[in-house]
């Protein structure tokens, strides 16, 4: 044991003192993640600490753990990997290491460690976590420490966040990373489409993932893949056959190019490895195609995070030190989780318990279990993958009296992911023995041809039209804002009959929420209407009642914060500026609230709390403090986002300017306004694949109307739904209720709006203090 070099400083009495560490391999995210920690810990009057590289930072201590400031983390967000480093260390895996970690820590005086890394730092921590009291004995024993010393050491907090590209972590639906190298490798595969369809060529693509096939199952869903390996649920005794069969298949449809996604744990279901030149030896030999094989690699892990992975780290660090805070020596140590939309804690133990099972059942080749352990949404998508992709299946096709006529439409402004939507409606209707038709241009275009004109806006959707649809952004079948009642309800009712359209699926914003309210209402007096209709919201604002997130909020968010990285490297080379950004949304400030948390804006505006003066004073004010301890290498631009309805009087460039007059020669300020970048070009790949959820579960709403009467239909208040994330559920909501209960019809957005509270986190993390409006 070394030499004891300082004894444990004396802390004051409440004050914690908590450590941040990111371990294991590098995601998208970590940075961001302890951003978040060291300013909530330092706004919760606590000190915070950062270990450097990992386990090795703990275990060799001194200047490895360092105390951090304010400061020190600026500008963290927009970074990718991990900014204090990571290692594998395999001195902490002897007991002999952790004492000395627990020797070191004691000697910060540190009493709780948060640890951003996969299963194995999970792991290791809750080890740590267990062992901790007999270390701090063998400390005292051995005469390191004495029994004074180690009195405020007793119990050592453990906080777990997991910070992992592959997604592996069971208990949470998304792991810190997980989708910004999912974004990586759905940019990858797009642009290898490019060359796989001017050729017509093959390729196999392999992808990250020893254990667990989330990523190429993802990235299977999003680009529209025409088979995938996966580790949890190889594929049938005769996949060669199975394979080669549907790519041929997908071939003589008239599809130009293929795309296999293989992980790197791929295997068959003896265990034996699938390796990508095997695939491609058969999609060359059997098939005769010109195949290639491209293994991503390390650029899985590269570039900054996404919009949602700076969310999420900077949501779930802030957690972290509540959970740390609120913590007694009986609570068992938590891992900060996210189900659908919601940040909860789970226990640490059973989540990697449960984790570790995994890896176990495909070693037993219990490949079931695998699947039940992997969360409930890994099973949905891998159906809704393959419902969407092998399109002969006999035993999932209907028999003819139950197949129906399906109509497709799009209603607002374009949003990221419709035609993904619309693609996998598509899929699911030709498997099943639905016809799927488009109804173009919205309800003007779907009406207008009600004049019996020759105009083909209503046409019925072939594999092969659809096929492409996975990645385009805006909307191959056009979208149109009018309502029904602009269109006329006579003749919205006609066109239904005149095309014997059995469903309406229909996908857009508020537009399309209120387009359905409309038909719905309408009923009693049109019989057309008596059918069932699903609204899956998709919109760049995320202000439609029924659920917290449209598909397309999350590609605009990602085109914003992609801009506010541009401008704000701006603003820091030329020192001492502050931009305005405008941002879209409509009423609801959902857009620069979220856009806020994800860039580390100084302030955002929005509509549900307006702009006043005194606002704008406390803000400029801060601005100077802050632009007066900006130096070297933490200097960092500085954005204020406002939404573009935030105030009448105070738009974004009267602010811009009263900044500037105001600084009094202590900054710059400019405004900027993204506008329609703000709808994205191609659509995130989390808004693809949940429009592929979503558009495969509305569809299977709608059958289950199937052989209702009309009255029995309009008497049943799901036949009218809208599809949505609630908490951490997904699921439909009757329109009737949503309408009635849920909705500001005035400002266009839902009365509760789940996310009002962030704004909060973004100001604690800028260190905003707002002033109260007295008017
Ligand atoms: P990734 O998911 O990216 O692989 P990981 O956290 O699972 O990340 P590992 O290499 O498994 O990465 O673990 C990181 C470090 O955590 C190890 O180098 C080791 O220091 C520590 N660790 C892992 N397992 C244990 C264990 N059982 N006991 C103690 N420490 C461990």
């Amino acid at each position: 044991m070394a030499q004891v070099n300082t004894s444990p400083p004396t802390m004051p009495s409440g004050k914690k003192r908590i450590a941040v560490m990111t371990s294991g391999g590098d995601a998208q995210g970590m940075s961001g993640a302890v951003r978040a920690v060291v300013r909530q810990t330092i706004a919760s009057g606590c000190d915070a600490f950062a270990v450097y590289e990992g386990y090795e930072g703990l275990v060799k201590g001194g200047d490895m753990i360092r105390h951090m400031y304010w400061e020190d983390v600026r500008g963290w967000l927009s970074e990718g990997g991990t900014l204090i480093g990571t290692a594998r260390c395999m001195e902490f895996k002897e007991r002999a290491g952790r004492l000395q970690a627990a020797k070191n820590m004691i000697a910060k005086g540190i009493d709780a460690l948060i640890v951003c890394g996969g299963d194995g730092s999970l792991t290791g921590a809750d080890r740590f976590r267990e062992e901790w009291p007999s270390l701090v004995e063998e400390l005292v024993t051995t005469k390191v420490y004495t029994a004074e010393e180690v009195k405020p050491f007793q119990h050592l907090n453990i906080v777990g966040l997991v910070g992992s590209i592959d997604n592996d972590m069971s208990s949470t639906d998304a792991t810190i990373g997980c989708y910004s190298s999912l974004q990586r490798i759905c940019q990858a595969v797009d642009y290898i489409d490019a060359t796989a369809f001017s050729h017509q060529r093959a390729f196999v693509i392999e992808v990250m993932g020893r254990h667990c096939g989330w990523l190429a199952l993802m990235a299977g869903v999003s680009t529209g893949a025409d088979f995938v390996f996966l580790p949890e649920q190889p594929p049938s005794e005769n996949w060669e056959e199975e394979m080669c069969g549907i790519i041929k298949k997908h071939r003589s449809l008239g599809k130009r190019k293929t795309i296999v996604i293989v992980a790197e744990g791929a295997h068959d279901a003896n265990l034996n490895h699938i390796a990508p030149n095997k695939v491609k030896d058969l999609l060359s030999n059997k098939l005769g195609l010109d195949t290639r094989v491209t293994t991503l690699g390390h650029v899985q892990r590269g570039g900054t995070a996404c919009a949602y992975d700076r969310m999420l780290a900077t949501l779930q660090g802030v957690e972290a030190v509540k959970a740390v805070l609120d913590s007694t020596p009986d609570t068992p140590s938590p891992v900060i989780c996210i189900v659908e939309n919601k940040i909860v804690r789970k226990p640490l133990v059973e989540a990697v318990r449960l984790t570790n099972l995994v890896a176990e059942a495909i070693g037993k080749k219990d490949f079931k279990t695998a699947m039940k352990l992997r969360d409930a949404e890994f099973s949905e998508y891998f159906n809704a993958y393959n419902i969407t992709t092998d399109t002969e299946d006999p035993a999932l096709l209907l028999p003819v009296e139950k197949r129906r006529r399906i109509g497709i439409i799009h209603v607002g402004a374009p949003a990221g992911g419709m035609n993904a939507a619309t693609r996998a409606a598509t899929a699911y209707c030709l498997t099943r023995g639905h016809t799927p038709i488009a109804l173009h241009n919205g309800f003007p275009g779907f009406v207008r041809h009600h004049d019996d004109k020759p105009i083909s806006s209503v046409e019925v959707i072939s594999w092969l039209d659809a096929e492409s649809w996975a990645s385009k952004g805006g909307s191959e079948i056009g979208t149109n804002r009018a309502l029904p009642s602009e269109c006329g309800f006579e003749h919205t009712a006609k066109a239904l009959e005149k095309h014997n359209i059995d469903a309406l699926f229909v996908v857009g914003g508020f537009e399309a929420f209120h387009a359905v309210s409309e038909l719905r209402q309408a009923r009693a007096n049109y019989e057309a209407f008596k059918i069932p209709m699903v609204i899956l919201p998709a919109t760049v604002s995320n202000n439609v009642p029924g659920t917290e997130y449209s598909i397309g909020s999350d590609t605009c968010l990602n085109a914003l914060i992609d801009y506010c990285d541009a401008i704000k490297q701006s603003a820091a080379a030329s020192r001492r500026r502050v931009f305005v950004v405008e941002t879209q949304g409509g009423a609801s400030g959902y857009v620069a609230t979220i856009a806020g948390l994800s860039i580390g804006a100084v302030a955002v505006y929005t509509p549900e709390e307006g702009i006043h003066l005194k606002m704008l004073a406390n803000d400029i004010a801060q601005l100077k403090e802050q632009f007066a301890k900006d130096r070297g290498q933490n200097r960092s631009g500085k954005i204020i986002l406002r939404n573009e309805k935030a105030s009448k009087t105070y738009t974004t460039e009267i602010i811009a300017n009263i900044f500037k007059e105001e600084s009094g020669g202590k900054f710059d300020s400019r405004f900027a306004v993204p506008g329609h970048v703000q709808q994205g070009g191609i659509p995130s790949p989390m808004d693809r694949v949940r429009a592929v959820r979503f558009g495969v579960k509305s569809l299977q709403h709608i059958e289950q109307f199937i052989g209702k009467t009309p009255d029995e239909i309009a008497a049943d208040p799901m036949s009218a739904a809208v599809i949505g994330i609630v908490g951490a559920k997904v699921k439909f909501s009757a329109m009737r209720q949503v309408e009635e209960e849920e909705t500001d019809w005035k400002d266009r957005r839902p009365k509760n709006e789940f996310w009002i509270d962030l704004s909060k986190i973004v100001d604690t993390l800028s260190g905003r203090k707002k002033p109260v409006n007295e008017e």
